[in-house]
């Protein structure tokens, strides 16, 4: 039987490239997303030409409840082999002028929301006595960003939770690992400025999201994985 691998935020950007990736890879993909019911079924599509299966769930990771209804009676009966936390938003803004609701928001997207499917999904992980879980961060949690305090913040926090959790769950043969992404062409950074970018990136371009899929895919891998609570910087050398 096909591995079962449980895509975060699939619809778009950096979460499509790894569930087309991990597709290609032979695995079946439980894809989530927020709202964007079209993107997703396009993606499901895709997936489903390359011969393995795509269910799709549509909720918000920021809801505990809903977050538990849309995915609870699905790992009831079966274990993902692979959960890749994805989700994320960014609504930047200097502190000085950011909202309650700027930070809010993000912070219960990018790291409630992990708490918020972790919680719902570890059970079953741990029963199967198996597993990989890999979260999606970012640069900006490893070095901070300007106009970047509440994303940063979330994103250190998830290093944080994951490598904690790495240290739980090891023994139960579930490995934990962080992917930290710098500047990659999605909808996120398509109005950042890139003039004032590609300066600080030492490989003079922006990611694309088929270079953190391809890490994504790596940590997915059967053979000799000996790679835990680790954060793999995927960042052309922004971050070092
Ligand atoms: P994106 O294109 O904006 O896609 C975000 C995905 O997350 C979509 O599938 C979206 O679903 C889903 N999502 C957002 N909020 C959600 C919510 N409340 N509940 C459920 N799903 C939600 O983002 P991206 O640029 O690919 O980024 C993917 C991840 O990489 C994020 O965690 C981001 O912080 C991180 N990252 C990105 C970059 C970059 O340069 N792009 C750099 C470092 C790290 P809908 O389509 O339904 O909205």
């Amino acid at each position: 039987m096909n591995k079962t691998a449980l895509i975060i935020g699939g619809s778009r950007g950096i979460g499509r490239d790894i569930a087309l990736r991990l597709a290609k890879s032979g695995f079946n993909i439980w894809l989530t997303y927020k709202s964007s019911h079209e993107a997703a079924g396009e993606v499901k599509k895709e997936i489903e030409l390359l011969g393995v299966s795509c269910d799709l769930f549509s909720f918000d990771v920021s809801d505990f409840k809903e977050t538990e209804a849309a995915l609870g009676p699905r790992v009831e009966k079966q274990a993902p082999d692979m959960l890749i936390y994805n989700s994320g938003i960014a609504r930047d803004n200097l502190l000085v002028w950011m909202t309650r609701d700027e930070w809010d928001s993000v912070l219960s997207t990018n790291l409630d929301g992990f708490y918020n499917v972790t919680r719902t999904v570890l059970f079953s992980m741990l029963a199967a006595k198996k597993g990989r879980i890999i979260v999606i961060s970012s640069a900006s949690g490893q070095i901070g960003q300007a106009g970047q305090v509440n994303y940063s913040a979330s994103k250190a926090g998830l290093i944080g939770a994951a490598k904690a959790l790495a240290r739980e769950v090891g023994k139960k043969n579930i490995l934990v690992n962080v992917v930290a992404p710098g500047f990659i062409e999605t909808e996120m950074t398509e109005k950042f400025p890139k003039e004032q970018i590609l300066p600080l990136i030492p490989a003079n371009r922006l990611g694309r999201p088929e270079d953190v899929a391809s890490v994504v895919n790596f940590l997915c891998t059967e053979e000799h994985m000996y790679i835990h609570g680790q954060v793999i910087g995927v960042n052309g050398g922004l971050a070092m």
